[in-house]
């Protein structure tokens, strides 16, 4: 590894610990940080589970409408396929109708030359040949045989009508000569040699047929599936019900999509029984044929459903658990972070007066001593012992020096008003006052204010006596220019206490020295 990669590899090292540094320090120092993020992160994951599940839905959707286009088609393709072999087959009765030889043959010859193909044909309910008056001539069925008139019927009139209808492909029937079976007709008109209408071909078609092809195909619950001819008569339809043979759907508010395009798909709610379905169709090429599937929409969801109320429900409750613990551990953390707040400021406290303590007192000092050697400004220091307090313990006891120390505390707290200046107990009855920016003068004038003070508080030192304190300060100041230290300063203080002390005591010292005044 050469030197400049392993420098390089030390900087990315470097940069990394700096960046979890600051990470920690700011969750450290900002816990509902924590919280937050949790929050934040458990609702965009929320946010990224639900889109997924909601593109999904589409995604059943989209495939349900896949799914019934290719059924639409095989049920086309088989309806076309099927109905172009009726058609074959009709065309050679027409073509067998129209010779002329046809007359001469016996019946049973006849019936073979006419009906030979539409034998074959599957579903076939019968095939016919009816002359122009509508009375049957000939029938693929040795023992059909009436003398009625099927005029009436529409596979019939309509060729009568017109002459270049082609295949027609009639409305659904009950069989007049087979038990009344439903059935629809498929018919061509025979023309006379001279172009006159001689009658029509037939094939009757059981709708059975129809029945069979929509019976293989698995509609859900609440789906359908169902032919129609284009003028809405409904042929067959999956649920079965016998009532809707026949009937016309033409009013439906949906019938219209049908009628109107070759092929599509739509959703609509039935005006019959409320369920949303998801309709597609297809119109059978060459017939008035359309084919349409409609699974209900709730069929198609209900998958997708079971699925999205798994997931969404585990997202839900892991999101909660996660936002939960996020928030439990913000809350930790702070209770931590003002624990230790606490537990600094305890170290930093005089646990019997409440003021700063030593330890404090030094840092202070030590760094005031510096910002006044930066700004140039004067630092002063007080040195301050209470009188013969010794005596006191021993005239008033002990608990009402306690009493006496605090009170003293709380008269020099209240002397030192800035909030830079800082009141510290040094130890035993000795008290240290840190007073950043303030001159010889100035220090010697706080010095003064709080001998005084102190001089004039009472104390109840039990069975109505009252007893008083005083104390001697010693004032230093170190000035901008001056050489030394934090510890010179106070050592400086010290001995200007002791001057006091020594000159009779309840007075302050505050005379000039080399470097600190
Ligand atoms: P001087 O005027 O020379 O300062 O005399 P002094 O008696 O105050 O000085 P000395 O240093 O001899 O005695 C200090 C006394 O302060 C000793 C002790 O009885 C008392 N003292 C120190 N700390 C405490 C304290 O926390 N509580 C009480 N009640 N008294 C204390
Ligand atoms: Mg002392
Ligand atoms: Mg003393």
């Amino acid at each position: 590894m050469s030197f400049r990669v392993f420098r390089v590899r030390r900087r990315l090292r470097h940069a990394m610990r700096a960046v979890g540094t600051r990470v920690s320090h700011a969750i450290g120092n900002h816990p509902f940080v924590t919280g937050l993020t949790g929050t934040v992160v458990a609702l965009a994951m929320g946010a990224l589970t639900f889109t997924t599940l909601y593109a999904g839905r589409a995604d059943a959707l989209q495939h349900a409408r896949e799914t019934s286009e290719n059924l639409v088609a095989i049920i086309s393709g088989d309806l076309e396929r099927n109905i172009e072999i009726y058609d074959l087959s009709l065309k050679a009765m027409v073509d067998g109708a129209r010779d002329p030889v046809l007359g001469t043959l016996s019946p049973d010859v006849q019936r073979a030359v006419l009906f030979d193909r539409a034998t074959t044909a599957a579903f076939l309910g019968g095939a016919y040949i009816l002359d122009a008056n509508g009375k049957l001539t000939a029938s693929q069925d040795t023992d059909v045989s009436t003398s009625q008139s099927f005029a009436d019927r529409d596979y019939f009139s309509v060729h009568q009508r017109n002459p270049s209808v082609g295949l027609y492909i009639s409305h659904p029937y009950r069989s007049r000569l087979r038990d009344d079976k439903w059935s629809i007709g498929l018919s061509r008109r025979i023309d006379s040699a001279n172009g006159g209408f001689a009658g029509v071909a037939l094939l009757a078609i059981r709708l059975d047929y129809f029945r069979g092809l929509l019976d293989r195909i698995n509609t859900g619950h609440a789906g359908s599936v169902f032919i129609l001819l284009d003028d809405g008569t409904m042929i067959a339809r999956k649920p079965f019900n016998g009532s809707d043979i026949g009937s016309n759907v033409s009013h439906s508010p949906t019938f219209v999509n049908m009628a109107s395009g070759e092929a599509g798909s739509y959703a609509s709610v039935s005006p019959i029984d409320g369920v949303r379905r998801m309709f597609t169709y297809a119109h059978v090429p060459g017939t008035p044929l359309i084919a349409a599937v409609a699974p209900a929409e709730d069929d198609v969801l209900a998958p997708w459903r079971r699925r999205s109320a798994i997931v969404g429900g585990l997202t839900l409750c892991f999101g909660a658990v996660f936002v939960l613990v996020s928030w439990l551990l913000a809350f930790a953390l702070r209770d931590k972070l003002s624990a230790q707040t606490e537990l600094i400021r305890l170290a930093a406290t005089d646990p019997l007066t409440g003021l700063a303590n030593r330890r404090l007192l030094d840092a202070r000092l030590d760094d005031e001593w510096q910002r006044a050697r930066r700004t140039g400004s004067p630092l002063s220091v007080l040195f301050i012992d209470i009188d013969h307090f010794k005596r006191f313990n021993d005239t008033h006891g002990h608990a009402s020096g306690d009493d006496a120390l605090v009170a003293v505390a709380e008269c020099i707290a209240s002397t030192v008003r800035r909030s830079v200046d800082l009141v510290a107990r040094y130890g035993g009855e000795e008290f240290a006052v840190v007073l950043p920016d303030t001159p010889a003068d100035g220090a010697a004038t706080v010095a003064e204010s709080i001998r005084r003070k102190v001089q004039a508080m009472q104390f109840d030192a039990g069975i109505g006596a009252i007893a008083t304190v005083t104390v001697s300060i010693g004032s230093a100041t170190g000035a901008p220019d001056s050489v030394g230290s934090a510890l010179a300063l106070l050592a400086t203080a010290d001995e200007r206490l002791y001057l006091a002390k020594s000159a009779g005591r309840n007075r302050v010292a505050s005379g000039m020295s080399a470097g600190v005044t």
